[in-house]
């Protein structure tokens, strides 16, 4: 593993200038698929006698390189890159989990992630228990015999909470299942999941690893500390009828699930990540360490000016003295609380749609972690298909706007919000 610091494993690490033809940028390899020297070096690839490229369903150079880096940066033994974040989700958990497993989750998790546990994964039997993740206590009550994984955001979109890791860590650890941590709006920059006891990672590459919103991708990093072999995954354990006989935790080690996941996950469900997609999010995640700084300050700025306004009825972003989740914030995130920052407006949702219909520079669009700032109306938007009870346990009140701050000049963005206020009803905006 590489003993470098994450700016520079950002820009190096699984990149081997020698080969490659000595390119210093990452080379695009776009094929389906790689010339065999011959059926027995063919057949020996498929037994996994030698690790090489097959089909690029399965893998790519550019994209191994990706999973290299980000490997590197999150400090697992592997990654494996999806064609989306939400890829990586569904794939990840259905190459984990079968019909009778039970899921413990956060209950503010990205609208399409909770979707997916609360609606979709039941039709297939597997079913979760969506706690407060405030008192990590409740994951402990939530477990059930048949539990197989927690599943969490550290940084939650966008209810912006800012989880105990660790004392989370501790109660999957003693029910003996994985540790699933979303790290999209925190970033690898910012915290690392591994350091407070996270066995797998997940990334929508989407947002600020690939930072320019051109490119949709997804990522998974495995630890490789999870304990395959405690009775609790038997398709861990025993021959695995979907690979000829493998058994995971015994023929790869503490790469297990890395290797389950290619050989099985994305042979089986396909949501490989295109090449081009790949070499975008590589230009990106080589500045994200420079550009998450600067989001993050400019995120503190504007929150702790949103705050003194009158049409603002409240403030939330974790780097304020006055949030619930200053300290927390201050533990786990202390060099920056990322780009995102939720505030209400006075005059709740009417309000809050004329709002956001009124800003220039922010663009109303369902994304975050772009380096252009963006604006979206959650109620109205990302979370109407919630009962307003769930809206609300996700953290999305019905005056609740939420910016993805960008790069651009504050003093802009500060007067782009001023011109948008005065354009709101005043009848209204009370
Ligand atoms: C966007 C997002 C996802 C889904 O990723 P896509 O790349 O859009 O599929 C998952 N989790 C979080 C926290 C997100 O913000």
């Amino acid at each position: 593993m590489s003993t470098h610091k994450l700016a520079t494993n950002a820009l190096h690490a699984g990149h081997d200038t020698k080969q490659n033809g000595g390119t210093r940028a990452v080379p695009i390899y776009q094929t389906s698929s790689y010339v065999f020297n011959d059926t027995d070096h063919a057949a020996n690839l498929f037994a996994l006698g030698e690790l090489g490229f097959i089909y690029t369903r399965l893998n790519n150079p550019t994209n191994q390189i990706l999973q290299d880096r980000l490997a590197a940066v999150e400090g697992g033994v592997g990654a494996v890159v999806f064609a989306s974040g939400t890829a990586a989700i569904s794939t990840g958990l259905l190459t984990l989990l079968k019909a009778g497993d039970h899921i413990v989750a956060s209950s503010s998790l990205y609208g399409g992630t909770f979707n997916l546990l609360n609606v979709t994964l039941p039709r297939l039997g597997i079913t979760t228990t969506f706690v407060d993740a405030d008192n990590p206590e409740n994951f402990k009550e939530a477990v059930q015999e048949n539990t197989r994984a927690f599943f969490v955001e550290s940084l939650g979109n966008p209810k912006l909470d800012v989880l105990d890791l660790k004392a989370i860590s501790k109660q999957a650890k003693a029910a003996k299942v994985p540790f699933i941590v979303d790290n999209t709006v925190a970033t690898p920059s910012l915290l690392n999941p591994i350091e407070h006891g996270a066995n797998l990672v997940i990334h929508s590459l989407t947002k600020y690893i690939g930072g320019q919103g051109t490119s949709l991708g997804g990522a998974i990093v495995d630890a490789g500390t999870f304990d395959w072999t405690n009775g609790k995954f038997p398709e861990f354990t025993e021959p695995s009828a979907g690979y000829h006989g493998l058994v995971y935790s015994e023929a790869l080690g503490a790469a297990a699930f890395t290797f389950k996941l290619i050989l099985e996950g994305l042979r089986d469900y396909g949501g490989a990540l295109s090449p081009f997609n790949a070499f975008q999010i590589i230009q990106g995640l080589e500045t994200l360490p420079v550009r998450i700084k600067q989001h993050s300050a400019n995120a503190l700025e504007l929150a702790t000016w949103l705050e003194a306004r009158d049409e603002v009825a409240w403030v939330n972003y974790p780097g304020l003295k006055s949030n619930k989740y200053y300290d927390l914030a201050q533990e786990y995130l202390p060099s920056g609380q990322s780009g995102l920052v939720t505030f209400g407006i006075k005059g709740g949702f009417e309000a809050a749609k004329q709002f956001t219909d009124a800003t220039e520079i922010f663009s109303l669009l369902a994304n975050i972690g772009d380096t252009k700032s963006l604006i979206i109306h959650p109620a109205s938007t990302t979370h109407q298909q919630l009962t307003v009870d769930q809206q609300l346990s996700a953290g999305v009140g019905q005056d609740l706007i939420r910016l993805s701050v960008g790069l651009e000049d504050l003093e802009d963005l500060k007067k782009d919000i001023e011109n948008a206020f005065a354009k709101v009803d005043k009848a209204i905006l009370a």
